[in-house]
Formats: structure tokens, sequence, C-alpha cells
């Protein structure tokens, strides 16, 4: 199943970003973060730290003491985070800033907002300046590989004015909070914030100390830098390993998760490449060298891009293999299953030093395929939807193995479960908004279910006439694909008795 051909993928050209850990009370240390609008196409619901992309006027600023270094954004890069820590926080960080009121910050900040004045000219005229020893240096961050969108990120840190107040613009954020570093540790445990790694290893290093914590986190060798990134610990042992895969555009990546703590369990190794299998391997003999034990691979359904890594990982530790029993009826000959999940079934994973307990409760949501298998895990909420729902693109309900009828009830079958903080995909980012998400789905298949039928009623009879009709913001390349997801609806309405077959290829709406 392995083959050292990989094929060429062209990752996202990362953009430049700049982002602030703001910091305030130095006798009790208190750090700001953000959490961004659920409307967000990127990201939304996550908590972060204040910052945004570099702005084409930025480079026109001028700012003192910048830092000797090769490096040419040096100083743009401070200039762009202290201009988005003001728009985004009202946090002014320039030299005679103390000379202004709040109501004039509160002006000026409006004035930059509407467009009616440039960052440049707002400082020329109260007089300010910009001085880079203000702020301290963090770590940089590249968004992986994997993602559809990717910032190059300069972190820096800086305390917060002396008399200045923080205050957040409902839009694209939705709130800010000043809390201990432990705390929003302690978010990130209970599962009740999804961040990304810099933000976890910032929070990590701030609990240990705020003084000193930038220098130590650059002092981090970039193996070790390089080894967070090979599985993001999306929320307490929750470790996600995106692997190259021959999946569906614009998917390039599995998402393997590594969940538990003493014990764990390896979901989804679906790489068939081996340099992708050796990164998970590097990560799986990393966890064992800890003392950790893995207890066995499961997989969430039959899908290629799924298992294409299991019988490698399998016979390499010696571990067995479990899935539901429709998933192992379609792939025995190709994968050999040790265990059958049943619906309902808890995992249950422990750690002795933190005392937390991960209980994963198997969910058999079929739709997408007979047997495909979610996660529930019951302390965080986090849900491992395997391709049920996914971080970007499109779920395919592809009949024989998929149904949308099923599709339907699986996705309401999450809504019911009682507390959702974070869903878990098999492709693209982890989504914050889980509700929102699976609200979206349903009414999105509604709503194309409405289509089929408008298109039938115009005289549209066959899966390709409707596919013209309906998905005309699909490239033709994918119509094939469209076909089938329409045979699905069709099927649905068929069932659900408001259509019915005439022959084969042609479908009529019943009367
Ligand atoms: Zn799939």
């Amino acid at each position: 199943m392995s083959s050292a051909v990989t094929p060429v993928t062209s990752p996202v050209i990362p953009k430049d970003a700049a982002a602030m850990i703001l910091l305030r009370d130095p006798d009790d240390p208190k750090v700001f973060w953000v959490k961004r609008a659920r409307t967000l196409r990127f990201m939304a619901s996550y908590h972060a730290f204040p910052g945004g992309q570099r702005d084409a006027g930025d480079h026109e600023i001028p700012i003192e003491n910048i830092p000797h270094s090769a490096d040419e954004m040096t100083g743009v890069m401070r200039v762009a985070a202290i201009r988005e820590i003001f728009e985004e926080t009202g946090a002014l960080i320039a030299c005679g800033a103390e000379r202004l009121s709040a109501e004039r910050r509160a002006e000026l900040r409006a004035e930059l907002a509407a467009d009616r004045i440039t960052f440049k000219d707002l400082l020329a005229g109260e007089g300010l300046t910009l001085d880079a020893s203000l702020l301290k240096e963090a770590p940089r961050w590249v968004t992986p590989a994997s993602m559809p969108r990717r910032y190059d990120t300069r972190f820096f840190s800086a305390w917060l004015p002396e008399g200045q107040e923080t205050e957040i613009i409902t839009g694209e954020l939705e709130d800010g909070e000043w809390l201990r570093p432990a705390e929003a540790l302690q978010k990130w445990i209970d599962g009740d914030c999804v961040i990304v790694t810099p933000i976890t290893v910032a929070m990590q290093a701030l609990s240990e100390g705020v003084h000193d914590f930038a220098e130590r986190m650059l002092n981090v060798p970039q193996h070790e830098r390089d080894h967070w990134e090979s599985r993001v610990e999306m929320r307490k042992g929750f470790y996600l390993c995106a692997l190259r895969t021959p999946t569906i555009p614009p998917a390039t990546h599995t998402n393997c998760f590594i969940i538990g703590g003493d014990e764990m369990v390896v979901i989804d190794p679906g790489s068939p490449y081996t340099e992708e299998q050796a990164r998970l391997d590097a990560v799986i003999e990393r966890f064992q060298k800890q003392g950790r034990r893995i207890r066995e691979i499961i997989i969430t359904h039959l899908h290629p891009d799924h298992i294409g890594g299991v019988n490698h990982l399998a016979k390499k530790f010696n571990l067995p293999v479990a899935t539901h029993r429709l998933t192992a009826e379609a792939i025995n000959g190709e994968v050999k299953v040790d265990r059958l999940i049943e619906d309902d079934e808890v995992i249950e994973l422990n750690e002795q030093s933190s005392g937390l307990t991960w209980r994963l409760r198997a969910l058999w949501t079929p739709g997408h395929a007979r047997g495909h298998l979610s996660f529930y895990e019951e302390r965080t909420g986090t849900l491992i939807t395997g391709d049920c729902v996914v971080g970007f693109g499109t779920v395919v309900i592809a009949p024989p193995e998929g149904n949308m009828t099923e599709y339907m009830v699986s996705l309401r079958r999450y809504l019911d479960l009682p507390k959702l903080t974070a869903l878990m995909p098999g492709h693209g980012p982890v989504l914050a908004d889980s509700r929102g998400k699976i609200e979206e789905y349903i009414a999105h298949r509604l709503a194309r279910e409405e289509m089929v039928v408008a298109a039938m009623t115009a005289g549209a009879r066959t899966p390709a006439e409707i596919v013209k009709a309906v998905y005309t913001d699909t490239p033709a390349a994918m119509h094939q694909l469209a076909e089938l997801s329409v045979r699905a609806h069709l099927e649905k309405l068929i069932a659900d008795g408001r259509a019915l077959a005439v022959t084969e290829t042609e479908f009529a709406l019943a009367v």
C-alpha cells in the first residue's frame, strides 16, 4: 500500500502577519486574548492574540531603535503589530500617547477604522513616535502547509501602557478578555477554547513566568518546534498530524488524530506515502519514549485516504486495528481488522500525572459511508467527525456507499450531543463554531434538495439534467461527483415520498 512517489502539491504562499501578546499588571500578570467572530471564513470562533496582516502603508512609518538584524522586515512588522493592536483593542503603544485622553484615542481609532486617516498621518498629527524597544520579540510561526490559508506571523509582546484600557469593537472579533496565563491553559485543557500551537506554547511559557517568557521561547531549539508542528496539540491530549494523501481537492491532506494520555489511540493514519508514514512513525516513537502506550488504530471509514497507512503502522508498531463491522467487511482482504467497535461504545483513556480521562464515545454515523464512525469525547465536548463534516471543501455523498437520508440523521445526531466545543474533521482545520457548522451543513443540503425539486418542476428528468440546472457554481470537472450527489438527493426524495424513479435514469416528482 505504500509508494515512493509523491504527487506534487503546491501549498498556499503564507502572507506576512503580526500578532501581539499584550500584558498587564506586572505583579499578577494577565494576558489579553480575543475571540474571533463565528462568521469568519477562517478560524471562526478561535481564541487568538490580537493582530493581523501587514498593511502596504506600514513601510512608510518610521520606527526608532530597531534591533540589529539581517531581517529587513524587523522594523515594518513591529509597525504592523502596533497598528493592528490599536485597531483591534484601542491600546496605543507609542511615545507621546500618554498625552492623549481616552476620548481622543477612541476618536482617532474610529477615524482610522473608517479610513478617514492613515496610521502614519494619525501619528504625525498627534506628534507620536514609535519605538521598537517597547516591543519584545517572540517566536515567528508559519501556518502549516495543509491549511487553506497561511500566515507567516511574527509575535511580539508589550505591556499595556499605563492608564490605557482595551476595548473590543465587535465585528471580526466577538470578545476580548484579560486572564492569567494559567487560566487560559485550563480552558485549553477543559475544551473551553480552540487555539493554535503558537498560542498554546506562549500560554505555557507565560504561565512559567511572564518576564523572560519570550527569551525562553526563542531559545527553544528548532527541532523541538518542528516536533510541535509535526503533531499539533489542538487541545490537551488531542494531537493532529495532517498527512498528505490522495484525497479529493481542495483537500490535500487527511487528519490523523492521536488521542489520550498514558494510553492513546490513533485514528485514520491515511497516508500511503512513505515519507508521510515516516513522519507519523517519528511522532509515535516519541510518544512511546515518553512511556505512553498506543492501544490501537481506529478507522472512521473505508475510504483509501483514511486507511492508506493502516497496514504500515499496524505492522511497524504491532498494533491491533478496530473499526465498525460494515467497514471491516468492506476492507476485508485489504486491512485486517482485529476488533469491532459498536455504536455507543466508550473507549476510556487515562493520564495518571494529570488525573485526566478522555472518554471517546463511538457514534455510528452512516451517510458518507455505511460504516462511518465518529467519536465524541465527553469531558471536553470534542467531536471527531471523520468525513461527516470537514474543515473545508464539501462532503461527498455518493450512492450506494453514501446515503443522504442517513447522512441527515447523522448530522442531527451530532446536534443532540450535550456539549459541543470543537469539531475535529478528517480534512482541513479544526472547527470551533461546532453547532453553527453542523446547522450550516443541514441547511445547505436542504437547500440543494429544494433546488433539485425546482429543477425537476422545470422539466429536468435525468441526474445530468438536474446537475446542469442546480450545480451552476461547480466546475464541469466536478460534474460527475455532482451527479452522484444528485442521485443521493433523489434517493432521499423517493424515500420521503416526494419523487419516484420512472426508469433507472429518469425521475419525476410524485404528484
Ligand atoms: Zn471519505
